[in-house]
């Protein structure tokens, strides 16, 4: 039988509990690789572990201790890992007169800070190791580039990945690990069949995106051969973001 794609690799997840970031740990256990990921949620967490195969760690990644914690031990246990998926986000819309600057700092300490804690780690321990593979990606949002009223937080945090994305693929090029950046445009992660037919329609390519549209990028990203893809943001929006909407 022929080896999967993925077996024998290390992978960390954020946010695996549900949504996106459950997909994404369904994914690389399909592709026989060893998958751990983090969430505050306990029940969901344990539930997905079960049946995906996986090892959960409840950890709020917006508490650096408790996020180090997990990260560092995990390093310890495995020796070291392989790919890096910070998923974890939140989205808070409210009125801009109505954001208190305490909900603005909220959104960027669970969205963004956790990106740049946990690639540091992971960048101290492999200055130290001479391992020739490695991925980060992080998850944005098409929010990074377009907006509504009252999404100054979010869209902040997203734009702030996107960076930190480029930034990252240049310090960590001599450990040999590749960063980019997926910004998913409307994802359900709730009940599809709700959906309805204008929700599909409007989008060019006529369906609202699954949860295992971002996870199949992820692995496309993770293979070893792509590693010239690097410091780069794709957008998966089923063409939203390049539709033009004057009426
Ligand atoms: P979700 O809410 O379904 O899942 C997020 C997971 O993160 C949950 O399991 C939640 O418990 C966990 N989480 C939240 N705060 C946490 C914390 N402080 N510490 C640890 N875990 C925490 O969200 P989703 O829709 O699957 O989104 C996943 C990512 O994709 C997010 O970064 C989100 O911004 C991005 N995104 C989603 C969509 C979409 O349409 N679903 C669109 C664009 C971007």
């Amino acid at each position: 039988m022929k080896e999967k794609l993925f077996a024998g690799r290390r992978v960390f997840v954020t946010g695996g509990a549900s949504g996106i970031g459950r997909s994404i740990v369904a994914a690389f256990r399909n592709e026989d690789a060893q998958v751990a990921f983090c969430d505050i949620q306990e029940e969901e967490g344990r539930c997905v572990s079960e049946e995906t195969g996986s090892e959960f760690l409840q950890a709020d990644v917006s508490d650096e201790k408790s996020l180090t914690e997990v990260f560092t031990g995990l390093l310890k246990q495995w020796g070291d890992i392989d790919i890096l998926i910070n998923n974890v986000g939140i989205s808070c819309f409210s009125p801009l007169i109505e954001t208190s600057v305490n909900d603005f700092d909220r959104i960027l300490s669970v969205n963004v800070r956790p990106v740049f804690i946990i690639s540091r780690l992971w960048a101290i321990h492999r200055s130290v190791s001479c391992e020739r593979y490695g991925r980060i990606i992080n998850i944005s949002s098409t929010r990074y580039r377009m907006s509504e009223p009252g999404n100054e937080g979010y869209a902040a945090s997203k734009g702030a990945i996107v960076s930190l994305t480029h930034a990252l693929a240049m310090s960590l090029a001599d450990s040999r690990i590749t960063v980019n950046c997926i910004s998913p445009g409307w994802i359900e992660t709730g009940d599809y069949s709700l959906l309805t037919p204008e929700d599909h329609l409007q989008h060019p390519s006529r369906r609202v995106g699954v949860p295992d549209d971002i996870a199949r990028a992820c692995l496309f990203l993770a293979d070893e051969k792509n590693d010239f893809i690097n410091g780069q943001n794709f957008v998966i929006d089923g063409g939203m973001t390049r539709k033009m909407i004057y009426t």
